[in-house]
């Protein structure tokens, strides 16, 4: 077992990034945004429709939005 809590030193010039994900230790500003991430590295951002890969959900919701876009359209075909 490794003892998670380790000091993080502040001082280092993060520019605010005080979230690392935990499988790449990419350093993000904010905690959705870490989440966001792994989530890549859980298979979670993955396209079920075309199995592409995103680096964050926002963006597997906007390809999905776009360019598997349901039948939103108001207008008619
Ligand atoms: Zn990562
Ligand atoms: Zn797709």
């Amino acid at each position: 077992m490794v003892a998670g809590k380790r000091q993080r030193d502040y001082n280092f010039s993060s520019g605010g990034m005080d979230y690392a994900c935990q499988f790449c230790a990419r350093m993000f500003r904010t905690k959705s945004n870490c989440w966001s991430h792994e989530q890549m590295h859980l298979g979670n951002t993955t396209c079920h429709l075309c199995n592409k890969v995103f680096s964050f959900m926002q963006a597997l919701h906007r390809h999905n939005a776009t360019v598997h876009a349901p039948q939103q359209s108001p207008k008619k075909f």
